[in-house]
């Protein structure tokens, strides 16, 4: 007898048939002597309702009140699927986060878990139930609701899955699988058997939806094991494997994409001690992340160009900061791009294969693909070009490293 956390998200949820087939997946499950807890999403297409319900109000709603509102999503969610395994012969009970003290830090929208108490959760299972347990949600010191961000009910699972000491994690989805890419925009992708952790970790945060970036981070730190796989058929899924060998002996596993990405450039800047730090204090101090960022090389005049990427929500706020500064500055211009995206080669064969960079600089040329900025670590390289060259850019390259192909050449 195992226990095990299965997660099914929107889609999988998304109809009283779908929440009648979640039911019956579980109750299989239990009835071959396992111990399940199910974490779910809102509806598909409910979180994206409600947050434009909110907008019609304010178009800045206040983030705890917004916390408040979304919360709904999975709330409904949880009680549909009780009842559906209740309808077929399981006992069940739902929980909202709060119930089952899924407690965490008090930043709204966006917030971390910190702790779960699983008392009432085994009190449950013990009893022979099976739990249901609204994702994406939590509850502060103060008792005040919170959300975990877009995706968030992956980290919650997750998160549920460690406190129990789970068996297994099982992330339910649309698609069967972690692909070589989103099968989305590159249909000969290829599901992968298993992925490292590492390479997981990679392409959840250069922008890969499959998984939310902190169920990984999580799924490390406590070592739960994690499996993704459809809720629409049967198979294995993708294993999460903390064993590097384990995997495929290939160079490349994955290329991840994000659109989310905008461009800042300020032009002509004194090349001094201090400038860098100068441009992006004010940028930090207003808690907007940073990810790339490239300095040019002085030329004869000792002026430089200084340019970063930043979230393409922050896009607007960190173009207002930025003006202000090149005044400050004395800056010549600054110049913005929201129509940019990010393409990301991730693996951990590149630690002992030369060369990659160039083969991946080869075939976007052959494209007439330009690249705009370049950043690389141990184990992914990443391009940002042209938004409009985001599908042409991910098949070139699926195509160029033979991703296609069981070992990739
Ligand atoms: P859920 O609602 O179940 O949480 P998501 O939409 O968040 O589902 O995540 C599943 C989607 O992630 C897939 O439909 C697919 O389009 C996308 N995706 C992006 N990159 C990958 C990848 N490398 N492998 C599989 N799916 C991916
Ligand atoms: N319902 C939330 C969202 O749409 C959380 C999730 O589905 O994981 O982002
Ligand atoms: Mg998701």
């Amino acid at each position: 007898m195992a226990l095990i956390v299965q997660k099914y998200g929107g889609t999988s949820v998304g109809s009283v048939e779908r929440i009648m087939a979640v039911a019956e997946r579980v109750k299989r499950w239990r009835d071959q002597g396992h111990q399940v807890v199910v974490v779910v999403s809102a509806m598909s297409g409910e979180t994206d309702r409600l947050i434009g319900l909110a907008r019609q109000i304010q178009t800045r709603p206040d983030p705890r009140e917004l916390d408040v509102l979304l919360s709904t999503g999975e709330q409904v969610t949880i009680a549909l699927l009780s009842m559906a395994l209740s309808a077929q012969g399981c006992p069940a009970r739902s929980y909202t986060g709060a119930q089952v003290h899924i407690l965490t830090d008090s930043a709204h929208n966006k917030a971390r878990i910190r702790d779960i108490d699983a008392a009432r959760v085994k009190a449950d299972l013990e009893a022979g139930r099976a739990v249901v347990i609204a994702g994406f949600q939590g509850i502060d010191e103060q008792g005040d609701i919170t959300t975990l961000g877009r995706g968030g009910s992956d980290t919650s699972a997750v998160a549920i899955a460690a406190a129990l000491k789970a068996d297994e994690c099982q992330i339910y989805t649309d698609v069967d699988g972690v692909y070589t890419t989103d099968p989305r925009v590159e249909p000969k992708a290829r599901k992968l058997d298993r992925i490292t952790f590492e390479e997981m970790l990679e392409m959840a945060s250069l922008g890969s939806k499959v998984l939310q970036i902190r169920s990984v981070e999580f799924a490390g730190k406590y070592k739960v094991p994690l499996r993704v796989l459809s809720s629409f058929g049967e198979g294995e899924g993708t294993l999460i494997s903390f064993e590097e060998e384990a995997v495929e002996d290939a160079k490349i596993s994955g290329i991840a994409f994000s659109r989310d990405e905008a461009k800042l450039t300020v032009l002509g800047v004194p090349d001094q001690p201090g400038v860098a730090h100068q441009i992006l204090g004010p940028i930090a101090k207003a808690n907007i992340e940073v990810d790339m960022i490239v300095q040019n090389i002085a030329a004869q005049e000792a002026m430089t160009d200084f340019t970063f990427t930043v979230h393409r929500n922050d896009y607007a706020r960190a173009l207002e900061i930025l003006e202000t500064c090149a005044k400050a500055l004395g800056a010549r211009q600054v110049l913005g791009d929201e129509q940019i995206v990010k393409i990301s080669l991730v693996g951990v064969g590149m630690r002992s294969h030369a060369g990659i960079a160039s083969r991946m600089f080869e075939a976007l040329a052959g494209e007439g693909i330009n690249i705009r900025m370049i950043s690389t670590s141990e184990i992914k390289i990443s391009v940002v070009v042209d938004e409009k060259y985001l599908e042409l850019g991910v098949r070139t390259l699926h195509d160029a490293f033979g991703l296609d192909q069981a070992v990739a050449v």
